[in-house]
């Protein structure tokens, strides 16, 4: 997989902080940019956090590339509703050939990787029969969620801690955790006062949603 981090609100943190502000202040928000250092600028947002003061952090938004990446994947993603999407068509976009990702678990049992690239040399071979009987847009349905895709994803600060607590969780599927983490990874490089507490629940909140399905490593208080 590959994920990058295409373009991003200018000097983030200090977007953020300038709208907090100008929630107490009768300056304009020029002026208050003018006026905030690094230090205050990491001070507000480390504090606005804190207070659960989010709407400030819809202000300033990420766009992330997401390639080699599955179907499978793809669809978990989408289920984030505070977001925006590309995504390459397979209407329009012919798959013939399609490369595919194999889990973990498959690719470290030599019969069980077998049997799955035998699965999906019969899906691609298939698929090209059908392309030559049917548009693309039908030949379609018999793709598998292993399928690779490539995304464009754009989410606000807010929303991207929101997926981060649910994603980077140790209960999330595979695929999409690795995904989360190197997002969030690379947004705390460029953004590190407004991504330094994110994280899973258990980190970022100080205890964990899940119950009985808790992974229970991080000693952390149930809700
Ligand atoms: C470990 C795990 C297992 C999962 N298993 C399943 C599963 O088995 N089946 C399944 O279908 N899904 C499953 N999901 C997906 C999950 O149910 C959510 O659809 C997904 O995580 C998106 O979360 P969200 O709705 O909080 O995020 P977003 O859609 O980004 O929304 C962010 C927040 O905005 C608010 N919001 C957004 N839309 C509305 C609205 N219409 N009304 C009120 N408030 C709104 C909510 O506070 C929400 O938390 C799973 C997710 C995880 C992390």
């Amino acid at each position: 997989m590959e994920v990058n981090l295409i373009s991003y609100t200018p000097e983030p943190e200090k977007v953020v902080a300038a709208a907090a502000r100008l929630c107490y202040s009768s300056a304009a928000v020029p002026e208050l940019l003018e006026g905030l250092g690094p230090d205050e600028t990491a001070r507000l947002v480390k504090k606005l956090y804190e207070m659960g003061h989010l709407s400030t952090f819809e202000h300033v938004s990420f766009q992330f590339s997401v390639d080699g990446v599955s179907r499978a994947l793809s669809h978990q993603l989408v289920r984030h509703r505070i977001a925006s999407y590309s995504q390459r068509s397979q209407r329009y976009v012919r798959e013939t050939g399609f490369r595919y990702v194999a889990p973990p678990s498959v690719r470290e049992k030599p019969e069980a990787l077998r049997r799955f690239q035998a699965a999906m040399e019969y899906l691609q071979a298939g698929y090209a029969a059908l392309l030559a009987e049917v548009p693309a847009e039908d030949a379609r349905y018999i793709l598998p969620n292993a399928c690779v895709t490539s995304l464009l994803v754009t989410m606000n600060a807010r929303a991207l801690l929101h997926f981060f607590e649910l994603r980077t969780c140790i209960r999330a599927q595979w695929e999409i955790r690795e995904m989360a983490c190197q997002m969030l990874e690379i947004a705390r490089e460029v953004a590190p006062a407004l991504f330094q507490s994110a994280g899973p629940a258990c980190e970022s909140k100080g205890f964990c949603p899940e119950g009985e399905l808790s992974c229970k490593k991080n000693g952390t208080k149930h809700r």
